[in-house]
């Protein structure tokens, strides 16, 4: 009686369930990837913003070089979401960063 492909249908079963069990229920993402810049913004985020601010900047209205600006910057612990983006032109953008120093 063989049952070495069995065992090892199980060992695979086994294998897969532990790599479903870690994806979902252990570390975080991010913490696989923390080589990543997260200062990058997804290009979906970036839509979503665009149309939420409806392609300008949110403080004068300006429509020329507008930037996509975090709110809480990332190295304070901001993430890269909608609610932390907003759609700054540069000039704006500029003031803020010497407002915060
Ligand atoms: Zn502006």
């Amino acid at each position: 009686m063989d049952l070495s492909g069995y065992y090892f249908f199980i060992f695979m079963v086994c294998f897969i369930i532990f790599l479903f069990l870690v994806r979902f229920y252990g570390p975080k993402r991010k913490d696989f990837y923390v080589s990543e810049d997260t200062r990058i913004i997804p290009g979906r985020v970036k839509r979503e913003v665009w149309r939420r601010d409806g392609g300008k900047c949110v403080k004068c209205g300006s429509r020329n070089r507008l930037e996509f600006d975090h709110i809480i910057p990332v190295s304070k612990g901001g993430s890269n979401t909608t609610r932390n983006i907003e759609l700054l032109c540069e000039k704006c953008n500029r003031e803020k960063s010497d407002n915060i120093g």
